[in-house]
């Protein structure tokens, strides 16, 4: 669909600060009258989330493309739909993830039920990133319900006709006390943190991670992040440059680079860097054409904050003498349009290597050998996912047994977070904690251990007791 003729959109409403205690309250209230406990129910809600989206999809839809110029079609594929596709997943297995397992109680118990219950943490605060605003406000949340708590929603102040669209939607499809969505942005989020919940998911930059991890700890509450990083593409000699080029190039530009699992940049064989460059500019004419920027398919960056963020660090590199724009490099302020970019003649301490670039400018770094590539990747912060093209499994093997990532991919960029069976989420500085399928029911479940003996038949207890109760003869 072309983004045009839709509903009136829903309008951005921040959450006055004095509420946020009484929502919390009153979705804790409701949560303990134990609601949330029967698996029809969370089922019934999981249909109403899926619902929310069938019923309204165009509304969701067009709020993204005013949040950042999102084609319809990008936001469904890589928003809507995974999220979909997640609470089906959780619809069919719910029945056999959430079943208590029987365990053998051993001898001495072998009159009692042993067994280990799923059993949901109560209260949750999910708070969102913009970037992918419906998946990964939604998709943490949806898990949580599926395993049976109650959410307080934050969603991204900075994507705010999305955060508009779930706060209008939210409350008429699902228990509106028990899965309130809460709109702002620092103070709200601030004043959130303050309370004491029973778990938070947050998903964002590092920086404000530290904030929500001390936040949790004050509390002594479990917490999930779902984190960034520079997440590195190693291409080898075997490797098909042109598919490769094609496959970095599309992970790139989908929503103008800002994804978290984007590839931020390309070890390449010393000796193949231009003819790399070459074909990732071939790749961009395929995706793009001549002037991406007219391509209704191609997004923009989201603030001016973001964009000033972006061309700064693409000016100090350009500064470095040895920098090659080859591909792109046109941006234009007034519409927050950055191209496709590839910069070659790069190095590991350029700016461009600094931080994570979570914008649509890949450096080329050229390399001599996989070594170097393995030393390069261990000598920085873990990514939150690794990408390597090869056609040698040796040198696949290789790269996965000497470097960590929190997702690994072969020969292709980002499918994995299509597949709700591989469990998703960083290691190290790119976050902890894992969601998607089953992994989100995990999450947010926390395994009880119950035990249930006789009422009666005192006597098979006797030998635990002192000597003397042992004597005086059991009941
Ligand atoms: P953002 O600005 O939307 O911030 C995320 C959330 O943090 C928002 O809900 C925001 O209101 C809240 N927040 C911001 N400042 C805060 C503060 N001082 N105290 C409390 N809460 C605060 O998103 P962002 O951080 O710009 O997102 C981009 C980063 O997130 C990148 O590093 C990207 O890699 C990472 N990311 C990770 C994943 C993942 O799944 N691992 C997904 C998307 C983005």
């Amino acid at each position: 669909a072309e983004p045009n003729s839709t509903p009136a959109a829903p309008k951005f409403v921040l959450t006055p600060e004095a509420d946020i205690s009484t929502i919390v309250e009153a979705a804790r209230a409701r949560y303990n009258t134990g609601v949330t406990r029967s698996l029809s129910w969370r089922k019934n809600q999981l249909r109403a989330l899926f619902r929310m989206f069938d019923e309204n999809e165009s509304v969701f839809l067009e709020a993204s493309h005013k949040d950042m110029a999102k084609h319809h079609n990008e936001t469904w594929a890589y928003d809507v739909l995974i999220l979909k596709n997640e609470i089906v997943d959780a619809l069919e297995n719910l029945d056999s993830w959430s079943k208590p397992e029987r365990v053998d109680p051993g001898l001495p118990n072998m009159l009692d039920t042993a067994e280990i219950r799923r059993d949901p943490f109560g209260l949750c605060l999910v708070i969102g990133a913009w970037n992918y605003p419906y998946q990964l406000t939604l998709g943490p949340m949806m898990a949580a319900i599926a395993a049976g708590n109650a959410v307080i929603v934050k969603p991204s102040e900075v994507a705010s006709h999305a955060a508009a669209a779930m706060a209008h939607f939210l409350p008429k499809y699902l228990d509106p006390v028990l899965f309130p969505v809460v709109n702002g942005g620092v103070p709200e989020t601030t004043a959130l943190l303050k309370i004491r919940f029973d778990h938070i998911f947050y998903t964002g930059n590092g920086f404000v991670g530290k904030i929500v991890a001390a936040a949790a700890a004050k509390n002594l509450t479990p917490c999930v992040l779902e984190l960034g990083g520079k997440s590195p593409v190693i291409i080898d000699e075997t490797a098909d440059l042109a598919i490769a080029a094609k496959r970095v190039m599309w992970a790139k530009s989908i929503n103008c680079g800002q994804t978290c699992v984007a590839p931020d940049y390309v070890l390449v064989p010393r000796g193949k860097v231009d003819a790399f460059a070459a074909a990732c500019k071939d790749a961009v004419l395929d995706l793009y054409g001549e002037n991406p920027k007219t391509n209704s398919h191609y997004p923009r960056v989201i603030t001016k904050r973001q964009f000033d963020r972006l061309t700064d660090v693409l000016d100090k590199q350009k500064a470095i003498g040895t920098t090659k724009v080859a591909v792109g490099g046109e941006t234009d302020a007034s519409d927050l349009y950055i191209a496709p970019t590839v910069l070659t003649g790069v190095s590991g301490s350029d700016p461009v290597m600094e931080d994570e670039i979570f914008g649509p400018l890949l450096p080329i770094l050229p390399t001599d050998s996989v070594n170097e590539c393995i030393d390069f990747v261990r000598a920085r912060e873990k990514p939150l996912a690794l990408y390597v093209f090869s056609k040698n499994q040796k040198v696949v093997d290789d790269v996965l047994a000497r470097t960590d990532s929190g997702n690994a991919v072969v020969n292709d960029l980002l499918m994995n977070m299509t597949i709700p069976n591989l469990p998703f989420g960083g290691v190290g500085a790119s976050g902890s904690g894992k969601y998607h399928g089953k992994a989100g029911f995990d999450t947010y479940t926390h395994t009880r251990s119950y035990l249930q003996c006789p009422a009666g038949m005192d006597l098979v207890t006797m030998p635990r007791y002192p000597k003397m109760a042992y004597s005086n003869g059991g009941r």
